[in-house]
């Protein structure tokens, strides 16, 4: 069995990046083989994993614009069971390249599908935008994980992702689906965050996690270390949630 989930929000800062990171610690703990693909210029997945940009070879850019066999991208990170394909800057470019390119919304799933059967799980960190490099992640994925953040106007945007997704169904690949939609940064504190996922909930119903992610300050300073936060601080909730979200996850397959 093997999976490739898109982690998609066009929203920036919703904790897309947060959860490629950790929910592929996660699940490479439990065991399971996974690869992240890093497909947002910006690479924060790539350096949250400890990857120096400086020092990659091939990147999502080199598999996507220029052929190369996608294995001589794959980077393994120090957690056991996870590889990445890194971003650099590089991509930044690449959307208005692919513009002139033949199938250019194929690109990545004709990438992925040589890679595809050394993993269980494939987790692509999409850009926020509903760009091409969007397009390419749901189209090579077999479902979306939507993290959406606890807060005012947390479904303002999300109907353009949901058309986004239909189109992508109708056009280019109709078995997507939506794994599952994920609440973050949730402020125990405040009734806010209670209404947000009470209103998440009556939209989404069943597709949303039981695991709902809180605010915890050791989730945001494990990237300025490069590491994952099961690995920066195995202690710490924002471990102890992912670790439970990669158990929900799982339970799904
Ligand atoms: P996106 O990839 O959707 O832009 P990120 O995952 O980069 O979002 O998260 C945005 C910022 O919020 C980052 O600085 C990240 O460290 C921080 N962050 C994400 N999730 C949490 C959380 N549960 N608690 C505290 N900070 C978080
Ligand atoms: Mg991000």
């Amino acid at each position: 069995m093997s999976k490739i989930i898109a982690i998609a929000n066009q929203k920036g800062g919703v904790g897309k990046t947060t959860t490629s990171v950790n929910l592929g610690a996660g699940l490479a703990t439990l065991g399971k083989k996974v690869l992240l693909v890093d497909i947002d210029p910006q690479g924060n997945t790539t350096s949250g994993v400890g990857i120096n940009k400086a020092d990659v070879e091939n990147c999502i850019y080199n598999v996507l614009i220029d052929d190369i066999v996608p294995q001589e991208a794959v980077v393994e990170t120090k957690i056991e069971g996870l590889n990445i394909i890194p971003a650099t800057i590089q991509l930044a470019g690449a959307e208005i390249e692919l513009v002139s390119t033949i199938s250019r919304e194929l690109r990545l799933k004709k990438a992925l599908n040589s890679l595809k059967q050394q993993y269980d799980y494939i987790l692509i960190d999409c850009p926020p935008s509903l760009g091409i490099l969007t397009i390419n992640s749901l189209t090579a994925a077999d479902s979306v994980i939507i993290p959406i953040q606890c807060e005012y106007y947390a479904l303002e945007g999300l109907s353009q992702l949901l058309n986004t997704i239909r189109l992508v169904q109708k056009n280019l690949n109709p078995h997507l689906s939506i794994e599952g939609v994920l609440l973050t940064m949730l402020d125990a504190r405040t009734n806010l965050g209670i209404q947000v996922i009470e209103e998440v909930k009556k939209y989404f119903q069943e597709k949303v996690y039981r695991t709902i992610i809180p605010r915890n300050v050791r989730l945001s300073e494990a990237p300025s270390h490069g590491q994952s936060i099961i690995t920066y601080d195995p202690r710490s909730k924002g471990a102890e949630v992912y670790t439970e979200l990669a158990k929900e996850v799982v339970s799904y397959e």
